[in-house]
């Protein structure tokens, strides 16, 4: 049971892994990696349902690194996942993991990025592709991809994939690599096509189930300040100042907030930037990859454009507005306290969010703090400062 895996080395992983794991800053496993780590090493198919931020990256990421023959030439894994920010994500933890394993080549294969960059990087044949699946499709049809010795599929997300329409280029890919390849797949959700898939290729596969909530969430301390909206700027800048915070989100339900917020924020010298809808997904990655990188403080940052971002660290999430979707409200908070990271959210209402507030309370069974400020301090109701 995951329950009686405290480190990461009761998992009997290499000398390599285990210094790339604590060099990441992990501590234990989480309960998504306890279980299928060791079931992955068997060589047994898996098919996990875990919600979002359970740490599945490095659950299927390490055991891939294992298994792998240095000795062998092909194509030995295959990561097949909905978007290319996920492609991207995935790499680059696998690139971590694999830090003291030089010899390890991984190739990101996505859509939109130009043909001649990415085949270039697969004239070295590479032991680990992460790949969209229409891409995939492309280069394997170009020839410029093989899959006849893969050891292990992974589908990550599958759900979110199949929703998307990519359920023939699944099969097709899936079809394409050896009958006995071990498959494994993630998905927050057990769709039908989930399993059919699962049924049409998986043999005798381990069934992991892990909740959000739970010993793996780490504890989200969330606040609600009352303030009019023209005083919501100078509401958030005195608590990222009276808290001393270097990297906070701000969310906001429109595009046109965001990017107002965004100018407003910068006129005074703060360090921010903003992602929503309008911006091109090339600029996107930038911004993203420099929040990620510390290069600035605070991203603000519409739901949709937020999505799939997974970034360490983030101390607190404000939303300046309330948003439209109780589920929002939750993505929103969620990004802050990531694996075992504590963290806090504070929510600007106004007078008639009342009811609102209260909808939101009762759909995310959740409680907020009341705050006040004052002399550049943040008080709760019994006047303790928080810090
Ligand atoms: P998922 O794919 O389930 O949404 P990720 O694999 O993206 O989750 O992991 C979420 C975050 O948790 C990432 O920032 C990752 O680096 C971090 N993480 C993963 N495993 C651990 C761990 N054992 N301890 C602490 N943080 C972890
Ligand atoms: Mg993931």
């Amino acid at each position: 049971m995951a329950g009686e895996i405290a480190s990461f080395s009761d998992l009997q992983l290499s000398e390599e892994i285990l210094k790339a794991v604590v060099r990441m800053g992990f501590d234990v496993p989480t309960p998504v990696q306890a279980l299928t780590i060791p079931v992955m090493l068997e060589g047994r198919d898996v098919i996990a349902k875990a919600p979002t931020g359970t740490g599945k990256t490095c659950a299927f990421g390490i055991p891939l690194l294992e298994m792998l023959d240095p000795e062998a030439p092909d194509t030995q894994a295959v990561i097949v996942c909905p978007t290319r920010e996920l492609c991207l994500q995935i790499t680059q933890e696998l690139r971590d993991l694999a830090l003291y394993l030089p010899w390890v080549h991984i190739v990101a294969i996505y859509g939109g990025q130009p043909m001649q960059k990415q085949l270039t990087a697969l004239k070295k044949t590479p032991h680990i592709l992460v790949a969209t699946p229409g891409r995939l499709l492309d280069h394997m049809n170009r020839g410029t991809v093989w899959l006849g010795n893969v050891y292990t599929a992974v589908l990550d997300e599958a759900d979110e994939m199949l929703k998307m329409g990519f359920i023939k280029d699944v099969r097709r890919i899936l079809n394409a690599t050896p009958a006995d390849t071990q498959v494994v797949m993630f998905s927050a959700t057990i769709s039908r096509d989930v399993e059919d898939v699962a049924w049409e290729y998986q043999h005798d596969a381990k069934e992991i189930t892990v909740q959000a909530e739970g010993e793996n969430r780490p504890a989200i301390a969330q606040y609600l300040l009352y303030c009019a909206g023209e005083d919501r700027i100078a509401a958030m800048c005195a608590i990222i100042d009276a808290l001393d915070l270097k990297r906070v989100m701000i969310f906001g339900n429109m595009k046109s907030t965001v990017r107002r917020l965004a100018a407003q924020l910068q006129k005074q010298h703060r360090s921010v930037d903003a992602l929503h809808g309008d911006i091109p997904q090339s600029q996107r990655n930038r911004v993203m990859q420099g929040f990620r990188d510390g290069k600035f403080e605070i991203l603000v940052a519409t739901d949709v454009a937020a999505r799939g971002i997974d970034v360490d660290d983030v101390e607190a999430v404000f939303n300046y507005d309330i948003p439209e979707e109780n589920e929002y409200y939750l993505h929103r908070i969620g990004r802050t306290g990531r694996a075992k990271r504590h963290g806090m959210a504070f929510t600007l209402a106004g007078e008639a969010d009342q009811f609102r507030l209260r909808d939101i309370r009762k759909y995310t069974h959740s409680e907020m703090k009341e705050i006040t400020l004052q002399d550049g301090r943040v008080l709760l109701e019994d006047g303790t400062p928080l810090e």
